[in-house]
């Protein structure tokens, strides 16, 4: 079966791992900070701080922008539930926002309450969302703005890399095997706030801190807890592996953009497959490599006929508010018609650096084989 992503692993890689088991650290040492810095310089923010997983990413960055119990949090209901889920985490309502023809929030059906108090725009499938906009009707109205970049590690947004937070207060990554690098499970949160990258810290280890003391000292040994936070630690194992990683990631990027362009050339005249491309002042990096058929019952089969030929799709995303929890909390149908249409139509097909151009020509044969 050729799945729609997969990771890379090098021998560098199994090597970086080993190494770091034989270290005086397995977590809590030097690594997450070597991996930290090296991100940060990637991406082009101040900071960096490394977490268990994406997820953990987005109700740390929540958390640190003050989301609580009353506040609504705008995002897209395109995207994995965790974009979501952070909001319920804090006490907050997740409001939902539609689509535009490419998959990404709609800065023209923006709406912002007296409640809202923080959007995430979801960089779905790697194409940046129309950030100068959003950030600046978010400015106007004191919203913190948190990128859910999962999709979109490399991407570039007019002349800014996604992760350097031009547009927004902080960014989070997601290190799972399926995206562009991966540390087993794993995440990032880039800022250029001191304020903001201290309260992460603190956040992902409990709370707990040894600096800014509000008690008075007890003695060298002495940290206190200042507010309720979580164990969101990641291991300096994994952090070797997120270095290894990163010093090839140039080149993972790039192997996704030659599969997309070849993708794009081979459909470019079949009229009953419409890609979500590149813009020209946006540069998608590729982590899901999508296409709309004309309708429901067309995705349906093609899904089942390439999985019948070893090729295992996958569709990105059920609007997050049609999962029976939501629904339980008392979202309905027809809350954001477009994203509802969309879903009903894509299917996101093999896309992963060890794709090989025989496996991608039988992919792209058997697609256009289905329409012809
Ligand atoms: C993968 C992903 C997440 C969650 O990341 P985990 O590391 O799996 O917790 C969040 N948002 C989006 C859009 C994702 O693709």
């Amino acid at each position: 079966m050729i799945p729609y992503g997969r990771q890379h692993i090098s021998e560098q890689d199994k090597d970086a791992v080993l190494s770091a088991l034989g270290n005086d650290f397995l977590t809590t040492g030097p690594k997450i900070e070597k991996f930290e810095i090296a991100f940060a310089e990637f991406v082009g923010s101040k900071y960096a701080v490394a977490v268990s997983n994406g997820t953990a990413a987005l109700h740390l960055s929540c958390l640190a922008a003050g989301l609580g119990k009353g506040d609504e949090l705008i995002t897209s209901p395109l995207t994995f539930v965790a974009s979501a889920n952070c909001a319920l985490y804090c006490g907050a309502t997740p409001k939902f926002s539609d689509i535009d023809e490419d998959g990404l929030l709609d800065p023209g059906r923006l709406t912002f309450s007296e409640k809202t108090k923080v959007i995430i725009p979801v960089h779905y499938g790697g194409l940046p969302c129309k950030m100068s906009e959003i950030k600046e009707m978010a400015d106007s109205k004191g919203v913190t703005v948190i990128e859910d970049a999962c999709h979109a590690l490399g991407a570039t947004y007019k002349d800014s890399k996604i992760g350097d937070c031009t547009y927004s207060h902080m960014t989070i990554f997601s290190f799972h095997p399926v995206k562009h690098l991966t540390t087993g499970e794993g995440g990032m949160i880039t800022t250029n706030s001191k304020e903001f990258y201290d309260k992460l810290v603190a956040l992902r280890s409990h709370g707990i801190v040894s600096d800014g003391l509000k008690n008075e000292s007890h003695g060298p040994w002495y940290r206190e807890m200042q507010m309720l936070g979580y164990n969101y630690r990641i291991t300096d194992i994994q952090c070797a592996l997120g270095l290894s990683q990163l010093s090839q990631l140039s080149s993972f990027i790039e192997k996704r953009k030659i599969i997309a362009d070849r993708y794009n050339e081979a459909f470019k005249d079949m009229d009953k497959i419409g890609v979500v491309n590149q813009k020209s002042d946006r540069i998608n990096s590729y982590h899901l490599y999508v296409i709309k058929v004309p309708d429901v019952k067309m995705r349906y089969d093609l899904f089942i006929y390439l999985k019948d030929n070893g090729i295992l799709c996958q569709v990105h995303y059920l609007p997050v508010y049609l999962n029976p929890y939501y629904e339980s909390l008392g979202y309905k149908k027809g809350l954001c018609v477009d994203a509802e249409k969309f879903y009903g139509r894509i299917i996101s097909l093999p896309i992963f650096p060890d794709l090989t151009e025989t496996e991608q020509a039988k992919v792209i044969r058997l697609v256009k084989g289905f329409f012809s």
